[in-house]
Order: C-alpha cells, then sequence, then structure tokens
C-alpha cells in the first residue's frame, strides 16, 4: 500500500505525508461483556494495537482473567473488572478502578449484551426490561461514566454495539431492537453533546456473527441469515473488532455520530 500521499491524515497540509494510523500504543481501553465472544475479540484486537485493557464481565471472572493473560501475551497490561453495567454504583467503581490501575481510559467499548427473545404479544415485561437495563441502561451509565472523563480531558471515543436489527427491527426480538435502536439515537446525542470537546461517539451494527449468542438459535433460522446476507456467510468476532479498531484509531479522527454496519451487507 502506497502510505505517501499528497495529504496527510492530520489536517491534510500539502505535500504532508500520510499516516496510516491504526496504531493504538498509549491508549487505555475499557471494553464491557469481554469475557467471551464479540468483547474478547474486541479486547484481543485493541491489544494487537497497542492498548491497555480493563476486561469487564458480569458473572463470568475466570474467563476475563483467560482474557487478561491474552492482552498480556501482546505485552499490553490487562485488567480484571467485573460489574454490571445496569448498575450505577458498579459501573462508576468499574470505570475508577480501570484509571487507577491503568491510567485514563481513552477507549469504551460498550458491547455488553444478553437476549430474551419472544413475539411481543407473549414477551414477559421483565424480559423487555431486562433487554433494555443491559443495552441502553448500560451503555447510557458506562458512557457517562467516562464521558465525565473525556470531556475534562478533552479527549477519548466511546463505542457503542447497536445491531442490524436496531436498524431494520426484527420478529421475536422487539426488546432487543429497540434496545439497539435506542444505542443509535444515544450514539448520536453523545457525539453531537461531546464532539466540541474532541470526544467521539460511534456505534458499529454487526449483522449475524458466530458468537455463544447466535450459536444458540436453530440451524434454520441461521441459514435463513446466511441466505439474506449479500456476501452469503457468517461473520467473525475478528471483523467486528477490525471495525473498533479502525474507529478507535487516529484514522478516524474526523469521524463521529456514524452507525458503521459489519454485516455483510444485511442492513442494505
Ligand atoms: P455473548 O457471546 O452473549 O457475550 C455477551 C457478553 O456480555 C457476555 O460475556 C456476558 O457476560 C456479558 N454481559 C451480559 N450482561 C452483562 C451485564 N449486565 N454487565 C456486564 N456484562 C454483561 O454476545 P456477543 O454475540 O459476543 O455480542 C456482543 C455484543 O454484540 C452484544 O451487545 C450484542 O447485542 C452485539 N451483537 C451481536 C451480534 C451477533 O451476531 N453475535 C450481532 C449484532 C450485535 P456473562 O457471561 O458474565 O453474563
Amino acid at each position: 500500500m502506497n502510505t505517501q500521499r499528497s495529504q496527510g491524515i492530520e489536517g491534510g497540509a500539502a505535500g504532508a505525508p500520510l499516516t496510516i494510523g491504526f496504531d493504538l500504543s498509549g491508549a487505555t481501553a475499557l471494553v464491557t461483556g469481554a469475557g467471551r465472544g464479540i468483547g474478547r475479540g474486541i479486547a484481543l484486537a485493541l491489544a494487537a494495537a497497542g492498548a491497555d485493557v480493563a476486561v469487564n464481565d458480569f458473572a463470568d471472572e475466570a474467563a476475563c482473567a483467560s482474557v487478561v493473560t491474552e492482552v498480556e501475551a501482546f505485552g499490553r497490561k490487562g485488567l480484571v473488572v467485573m460489574g454490571d453495567v445496569s448498575d450505577e454504583e458498579q459501573v462508576n467503581a468499574m470505570v475508577e478502578r480501570a484509571e487507577k490501575d491503568l491510567g485514563p481510559l481513552s477507549i469504551v467499548v460498550n458491547n455488553a449484551g444478553i437476549t430474551r427473545d419472544n413475539v411481543a404479544m407473549m414477551m414477559d415485561p421483565a424480559d423487555f426490561d431486562a433487554v433494555i437495563a443491559t443495552h441502553l441502561r448500560g451503555t447510557f451509565l458506562v458512557s457517562k461514566a467516562a464521558a465525565r472523563r473525556m470531556f475534562r480531558r478533552r479527549t477519548g471515543c466511546i463505542i457503542n454495539l447497536s445491531s442490524v436489527v436496531g436498524r431494520r427491527g426484527n420478529a421475536g426480538q422487539a426488546n432487543y431492537a429497540a434496545a439497539k435502536a435506542g444505542i443509535i439515537g444515544l450514539t448520536k446525542s453523545l457525539a453531537k453533546e461531546l464532539g466540541a470537546r474532541g470526544v467521539r461517539v460511534n456505534a458499529i451494527a454487526p449483522g449475524y456473527i458466530d458468537t455463544p449468542m447466535t450459536q444458540a438459535l436453530p440451524d434454520e433460522t441461521r441459514q435463513l441469515i446466511v441466505d439474506a446476507t449479500p456476501l452469503k456467510g457468517i461473520g467473525t468476532t475478528d471483523d467486528v473488532a477490525m471495525a473498533v479498531v479502525y474507529l478507535a484509531s487516529p484514522a478516524a479522527r474526523f469521524v463521529t455520530g456514524v452507525v458503521l454496519p459489519v454485516d455483510g451487507g444485511l442492513g442494505i
């Protein structure tokens, strides 16, 4: 790849060399729901790009410890910060702990999630509330705790996991789709509130990604999704993680308020 062009990435001064800026050396990240699946993939990709990483999860401390070991294998610092993202006290404690042990957070990825699928007519309101609480309230609380610190420091980026389902809706997932659509509104609002202080807020909308969450789907459902995907396949956790690295990196320094689909074209 030719990395020399007449426009530099940092301001476009004529004649300045273009730096391909995916290096996250010196960055400190917090990834929620990172004990497995997409969150684990994101934590490892951020570490591979040079960031120290705080690994959050709700229940599985052993899984988080194992992700931290993998982070450390990249020569980065890792830290387990257990906590429920829907609980304000726990969120504040985990953000504080991450900053105390690893230093100021420059990257926060709101990835923690659950599903409680059913058609809306049959859905227990408790299942509606649980999904909204983890995805939407959790993303709000973690963003709020991090944004106050990033706002003061005039730098940082927040990346929220939405979904193709939040853009298009999905039968049997009214709670999940509502939460993921809410995350899009939250992302754009935060981007407008924080942009003037140099804090960027973006979302990623994955399609069908192979993780424990989707492995629970029946084979016929999985095949229907693959058939409806223009690239005719299933995404990997790395596909999402690479998009996170881009949005977190200097390469995206002028990008905020976007919802980046990583869905093989499913959401077109
Ligand atoms: P996953 O394999 O089920 O992992 C979700 C993680 O979130 C788990 O480690 C879980 O921890 C954690 N978590 C759940 N509730 C939490 C809470 N209250 N506080 C902290 N952590 C919590 O899911 P995934 O497939 O990797 O999905 C990750 C994200 O991508 C989710 O936001 C999901 O909605 C989104 N997404 C996924 C797909 C897909 O196809 N997989 C598509 C679009 C969007 P415990 O195990 O301890 O409960």
